[in-house]
């Protein structure tokens, strides 16, 4: 699933240039995979390439948004507006993922009201509210670790349904809250590891 996303990527740029067939070697090749895994990675779609065109881009482009809920614009909320949460709230990128952050919630008085990226922020006494009218179900947490639990727990109290954590904390959540945590410090870990065996 984490490969999607890159797949999707290309065959946008394929798409833009005119292509109508692209091959799963040359998907394969651009992304340095066995050509076996891209047909696995792509079989979930449900399309099948041809032996002779290969797979047809605006079809394979449409099954994967399908596949990933990104045909439906899911809206979302940023809850911590400092210098993670501003950075994520000025990625115009998102919009080709689905993505649309809607709201920005922080508790510092001395943020609430200002607009940041073109959000205005917000209490967190009007989360629940916001949620609910807007019928949002993501939530994107960039508090501070010490924070992170009950903001978490606020997100799930108004009715939240998933959590993009970029907070180092192991969120509890109830079963029926998916969550995905993201760390910066895992590619890094992969980086320096690499690094130390090129750099002697
Ligand atoms: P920051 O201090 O700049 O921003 C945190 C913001 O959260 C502030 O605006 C603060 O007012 C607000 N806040 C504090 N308590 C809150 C609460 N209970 N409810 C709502 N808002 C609250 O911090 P930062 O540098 O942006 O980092 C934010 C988080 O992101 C940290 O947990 C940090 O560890 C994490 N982080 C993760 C990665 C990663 O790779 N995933 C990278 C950098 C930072």
């Amino acid at each position: 699933m984490k490969r999607l996303p890159a797949y999707l990527q290309l065959l946008r740029v394929l798409d833009a240039e005119g292509h109508e067939y692209v091959s799963g070697t040359v998907l394969a090749g651009t992304h340095n995979l066995e050509p076996v895994i891209v047909r696995k990675d792509l079989a979930v779609t449900g399309i099948a390439g041809t032996a002779r065109r290969g797979f047809k881009v605006r079809d394979l482009i449409a099954a994967i948004e399908k596949f990933l809920g990104w045909d439906n614009q899911a809206k979302a909320v940023l809850v911590g507006v400092g210098n993670l949460g501003s950075a994520v709230l000025g990625y115009r990128g998102f919009d080709h993922f689905g993505l649309r952050i809607t709201g920005a919630f922080d508790a510092d008085p001395q943020k609430v009201g200002r607009w940041i990226r073109g959000r205005k922020v917000q209490p967190l006494r009007q989360l629940k509210s916001f949620v609910k009218r807007g019928n949002i179900h993501l939530g994107i947490l960039t508090v501070p670790a010490e924070a992170a639990q009950a903001a978490a727990d606020l997100l799930v109290q108004a009715g939240i349904r998933g959590i993009w954590n970029f907070t180092p904390v192991k969120l509890v959540l109830p079963e029926e809250v998916a969550t995905q945590k993201e760390d910066l410090a895992e590619g890094l870990a992969v980086l320096s590891h690499r690094l130390q065996h090129l750099v002697r």
